[in-house]
């Protein structure tokens, strides 16, 4: 299989902040990027070549990005994997259609997880309100609701306490196909991101222990503080449904841990992924680095973590005071600041991250947390550092 080289162009669907990351990789090793996103100027356009401004259902736009492109990817899992499957007419598409179609509705990627083997959750598919109570009688109690698409970041979840709950879940979540499955007393929440080449090869990324708040990813850590046997049933878990998909490019694998050191599959990203932004930075290679190694068809770089390192995300709520005093993070040499560039920031919405880099993780995560906590300080108060103007 011919490998895309440096010169070649990478065509990407999506141009958020992860298209973002891997167009500043790609363009550090000299490809072209462009990119498809319907919001003018977003975060992977600043970086890229070039940009069709147009929707992701746009079979025109990805065609034009695809005749323009040696190979094309995705960077979001809202791409109809309708137009992916009609571009792999055109040029390589890594993932593929197939394994895009398996991953973006919950239903279809539980069952595969089951057929499969791999643990996760007892869950079970719901399709109308009567079928909601029969589901409840499966899965019990407490249970999470989830819907079927467009599910990131906790979007479409409701938590369902007992059977009052359930008649208001199903209204809160649109009374639509969704999934109940069983909520999960986690020790902790973990994630492999592994990459897989177009000759089956593998490399697995350390580890990392991730906290949610609000069903938002929080903090990540690495290495996670987990046993050897258990990184290693992570490990296993998340080589084993690469291998199993057929998949190409970089993968993330959110797991639970529970009290007993098993470990439940929680969901899969056929994607870089939030989970991973330690990488860049903290690793030989990046996430997004390594992404385009297994797309391009070119060897796999390795995934070794230079410095234990904790990431936490910056979400919009700090910025409705105005931006944010940057200085806070600036002035610490062992922080590293990345921002995506959106042009307005709102509560929840994922504006850039922090990785602060410490032999001691617990140290590493005081920082980071003390890094926030700085950030979100009321900005009238005289206390609060201000950056140069
Ligand atoms: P998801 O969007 O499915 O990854 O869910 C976001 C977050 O909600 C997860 O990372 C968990 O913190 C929590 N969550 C989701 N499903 C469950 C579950 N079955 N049991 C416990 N917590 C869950």
């Amino acid at each position: 299989m011919k490998a895309v080289l440096p010169g070649g162009t990478i065509g990407v669907l999506g141009g958020g902040q992860l298209g973002r990351m891997l167009a500043l990789e790609a363009k550090r090793m000299g490809y072209r990027v462009g990119v498809v996103d319907p919001t003018p100027d977003c975060p992977a356009a600043q970086v890229a070549d070039f940009h069709f401004e147009a929707s992701f259902d746009d079979l025109e736009a990805a065609r034009e990005l695809a005749s323009r492109a040696d190979v094309v990817t995705f960077e979001i899992e809202l791409i109809p994997s309708d137009i992916l499957a009609q571009l792999e007419t055109q040029v390589p598409v890594r993932p593929s259609a197939s394994v895009l179609r398996t991953i973006q509705d919950r239903l279809v990627q539980k069952e595969f997880l089951k057929r499969a083997g791999f643990p996760q959750p007892p869950f079970t598919s719901v399709r109308d309100s009567r079928e909601v109570r029969e589901a409840a009688g499966l899965v019990g109690f407490p249970a999470v609701l989830k819907g079927r698409r467009g599910g990131y970041d906790g979007r479409n979840q409701v938590f369902v306490a007992g059977p009052d709950d359930l008649q208001d879940a199903w209204q809160t979540i649109g009374s639509r196909p969704t999934v109940l499955e069983a909520f999960v007393p986690f020790k902790m929440e973990v994630s492999v991101i592994v990459a897989r080449g177009v000759e089956g090869e593998m490399r697995v990324f350390p580890v990392a222990e991730n906290v949610h708040r609000e069903h938002i990813l929080h903090t990540t850590r690495v290495p996670a503080r987990v046993s050897e046997q258990v990184q290693r049933e992570a490990e296993h878990i998340a080589c084993g449904i690469a291998e199993a998909l057929g998949h190409v490019g970089v993968m993330a694998v959110e797991m639970f841990v529970l009290d007993d050191g098993s470990v439940l599959v929680n969901e899969i990203a056929p994607r870089t992924h939030n989970s991973g932004h330690y990488t860049f930075g903290a690793c030989v290679t990046s996430q997004f680095e390594q992404h385009l190694r297994a797309v391009c068809g070119l060897p796999l770089g390795d995934p070794s973590l230079l410095s234990p390192a904790v990431m936490v995300n910056l979400l919009g709520d700090l910025w409705l005071e105005g931006a944010p005093p940057w200085d806070v993070v600036l002035s610490q040499g062992n922080a590293r600041l990345h921002l995506y560039g959106k042009a307005e920031a709102r509560a929840g919405r994922k504006m850039g991250h922090v990785l602060v880099f410490d032999a001691d993780t617990d140290q590493a995560l005081r920082e980071a947390e003390s890094i926030v906590a700085a950030l979100r300080r009321d900005r009238s108060s005289p206390s609060c550092r201000r950056p140069p103007r």
